[in-house]
Parts: structure tokens; C-alpha cells; sequence
């Protein structure tokens, strides 16, 4: 077959390598018809994640139809349409139990670390994948949900869901800052409108994606290029700040932002993946009595979001903007590395 491999900072080919088999019985291989690119790929092919190794095949986003199950392989089945997760979960250890397999415990490499696809294993850009602990992370597609839909519930939705809304506490007539609109933060402006936000208040440097952003669920949209944002953000509330605060950039600055425009009592929710530490200004946050919290996505929520999706509640299909086939995946690399000015904000291709 062919898979999209990385061969170290760089580096990249659409190439031929060996058909994934079952080495589990808990497996299933699932052959690829569509897939898409995550800003990970991108922060992989810099070379900052050097737990990924020459010769692994990337991709950790899909949805597939199942070529060939396990032994042990009773609830799916050759032909199902299935939503492939980012992270993987054994479905038996404490953390799965927990509904926290970002840290399931049986992962291959034994890191504590779910998300193991284009990372510790061969991933989903590539014509088929081995998809270990199949029954636990993989879910099938009700008929009516689109691909373009179903493979931004592998990552983006879920994780601007749990780790930005969920971990923030929105509840009703909050409101809520989202910094960063990238497809991440929109996730968490799609999602903030499930828990009754008054506000959704889009925060970002690129001004097309902040035009974007109102068909995500914001309600209102400023650019902190200028002197004046903090100032027009305050204006959106009663003055205090707001409720909660969604930092989806992961830079030490908007980390920062988010921290300066919160309210007493309200939360910071980072969903931003750092690379660099990061300033905490406890000496004046103390007596805010405000919360922080992070996270790892554990994807626990894709079968509630995708109920939604099926319901016509959410609209995921939205995120796609632009189309490929696996023989230009190099052109969808291209295209969605340079965002800012295609305008990219899901890349999808499709076998
Ligand atoms: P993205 O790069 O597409 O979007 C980031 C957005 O932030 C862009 O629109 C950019 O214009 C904006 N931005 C950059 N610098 C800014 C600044 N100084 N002020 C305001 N806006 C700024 O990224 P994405 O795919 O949406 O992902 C967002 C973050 O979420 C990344 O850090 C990603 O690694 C992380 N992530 C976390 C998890 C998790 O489980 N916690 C999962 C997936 C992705
Ligand atoms: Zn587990």
C-alpha cells in the first residue's frame, strides 16, 4: 500500500510500504477513505516531537471502512464504517475506566500516552491502518453522517469540547473567550453554544479566521494585533473579565492573554500544546480564585457529539475547505501548512 511517511525533520513521502496485518486479536485494519492533516503533523515534520521516528507513517484522524478483524472481534464487523479516534483506548485499565484514555496505560510503547497514531504506531494517512483495541477506539458511523463530518470527530471536536468547554465549565449565560481560531478553538466555539454561552467572544491575530469564526458559534470577534483589544474584550462583559477564558493557540503570550482578561471565579481552560514554559502570575492571580485547568483529549465524548452531528445539532462538515486524493496528499501538506494565506482550515483527502 501507501502511506504518507515521516523520514525525520523535513522529510516526507508518499510512498510504498508493507500492508499493516492484524498482530492482536483485539485488532482490526481499517482501509482509509478519508483522512486529514492536524497542526501536530506539522509541529512532527519541525522535528518537535522526537518520540516519532524515520519511517513511521503519520496521520491520526480518519474514518475508514474495517478490511479484516481480530480473533477476539466481536461488536464490529468486514464493511462497517468506522470513525477512527486519535487516541486509543484498551478499555480495562484504571484510566480507561476513568473515561481518561489520554492516559490509557496499555498503550503500545507502554507511555501512559493515548494518542499513539503517526506517533508510537503507523497512523491514518495511508491507504489502510492497524487499528489496536479496535472495539474501544473506533466508532461506527450511523448511516447519514457524511466523512467530511464524521473524521473532524477523530480530534478537533472532541478536543475543543473536552479540553476547552468542558474543562472550562461553560454554563449558562457565561461568557466565553476563545483565543485562537484555528480549528481547535472554532471546535470550542462550535461547542460553547451546547452549554448556553451568552458570549462566545473570538480572539485571534488573523482576521480572516475571525470572519470565520462567526460561522462557528461566535457572537463576536477582536484582533489582539492591537492596543485596544483587552480594553474592547472588557466591554463584552460588565467590566470584570469573562467567564471563561479557551486558550487553543499554545504560545506563552496568549497563554498570558488568557489569564489577564478572566474574572473572579472563572476558568482558564488551556488546550494549547506548549513547547516553551510559561509565565504564571500567581502573585496576582491568588486571590481571583480562579481555576486551570489542561488536558490531554481523551475523545470520551465522540459518541455524545456524534448523536448531535447525526441530529443535524453540530455541522462539522464546515471545517472543510479544501479537497485532495491521496496522490496530492504532498499538496495538501502544502496547502495547509501555509494557512494563513489559503485560507485552510480542514484539508481533507479521501481515498
Ligand atoms: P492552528 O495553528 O490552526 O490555530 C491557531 C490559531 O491561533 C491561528 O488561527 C492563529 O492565527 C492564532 N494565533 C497564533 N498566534 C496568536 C496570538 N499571539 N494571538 C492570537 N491568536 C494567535 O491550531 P489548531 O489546530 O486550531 O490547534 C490549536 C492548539 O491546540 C495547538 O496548540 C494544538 O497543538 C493544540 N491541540 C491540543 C490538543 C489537546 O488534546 N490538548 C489536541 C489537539 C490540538
Ligand atoms: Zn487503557
Amino acid at each position: 500500500m501507501k502511506a504518507l511517511v515521516y523520514h525525520g525533520p523535513g522529510q516526507k513521502a508518499w510512498e510504498e510500504v508493507p500492508d499493516p496485518k492484524i498482530i492482536d486479536p483485539t485488532d482490526v485494519i481499517v482501509q482509509v477513505d478519508t483522512t486529514t492533516i492536524c497542526g501536530t503533523d506539522l509541529h512532527i515534520l519541525k522535528g518537535d516531537v522526537p518520540a516519532v521516528t524515520d519511517g513511521r507513517v503519520l496521520g491520526h484522524e480518519g474514518v475508514g471502512t474495517i478490511t479484516e478483524v481480530g480473533a477476539a472481534v466481536n461488536q464490529l464487523a468486514v464493511g462497517d464504517r468506522v470513525i477512527i479516534s486519535c487516541i486509543t483506548s484498551c478499555g480495562s485499565c484504571s484510566y480507561c475506566h476513568g473515561q481518561l484514555a489520554a492516559h490509557c496505560l496499555n498503550d503500545e510503547g507502554a507511555s501512559g500516552i493515548g494518542w499513539i497514531f503517526g506517533h508510537l504506531i503507523d497512523g491514518t494517512q495511508a491507504e489502510y491502518v492497524r487499528v489496536p483495541f479496535a472495539e474501544n477506539s473506533v466508532h461506527k458511523l450511523p448511516a447519514g453522517v457524511s466523512d467530511e463530518a464524521a473524521v473532524m470527530l477523530s480530534d478537533i471536536l472532541p478536543t475543543g469540547f473536552e479540553i476547552g468547554v468542558r474543562n472550562g465549565r461553560v454554563k449558562l449565560g457565561d461568557v466565553v473567550a476563545v483565543i485562537g481560531a484555528g480549528p481547535v478553538g472554532l471546535s470550542a466555539m462550535m461547542t460553547a453554544g451546547l452549554y448556553g454561552a451568552s458570549r462566545i467572544v473570538a480572539i485571534d491575530l488573523d482576521n480572516n479566521r475571525l470572519e470565520q469564526a462567526e460561522n462557528f458559534g461566535a457572537t463576536d470577534a477582536i484582533n489582539s494585533g492591537t492596543a485596544a483589544w483587552k480594553n474592547e474584550l472588557l466591554a463584552l462583559t460588565d467590566g470584570l473579565g469573562v467567564d471563561v477564558a479557551i486558550e487553543a493557540v499554545g504560545v506563552p503570550l496568549t497563554f498570558e492573554m488568557a489569564t489577564e482578561i478572566i474574572r473572579p471565579g472563572g476558568t482558564v481552560a488551556n488546550v494549547g500544546v506548549h513547547g516553551r514554559s510559561v509565565e504564571l502570575k500567581l502573585q496576582d492571580l491568588w486571590i481571583k480564585d480562579i481555576a486551570i485547568t489542561t488536558g490531554l483529549v481523551s475523545t470520551s465524548t465522540t459518541p455524545m457529539l456524534l448523536k448531535l452531528v447525526a441530529q443535524g445539532r453540530l455541522k462539522p462538515e464546515r471545517f472543510v475547505s479544501h479537497r485532495f486524493t491521496f496522490d496530492n496528499i504532498l499538496d495538501a501538506y502544502d496547502t495547509f501548512s501555509r494557512a494563513a494565506e489559503t485560507k485552510a482550515l480542514k484539508v481533507v483527502i479521501t481515498r
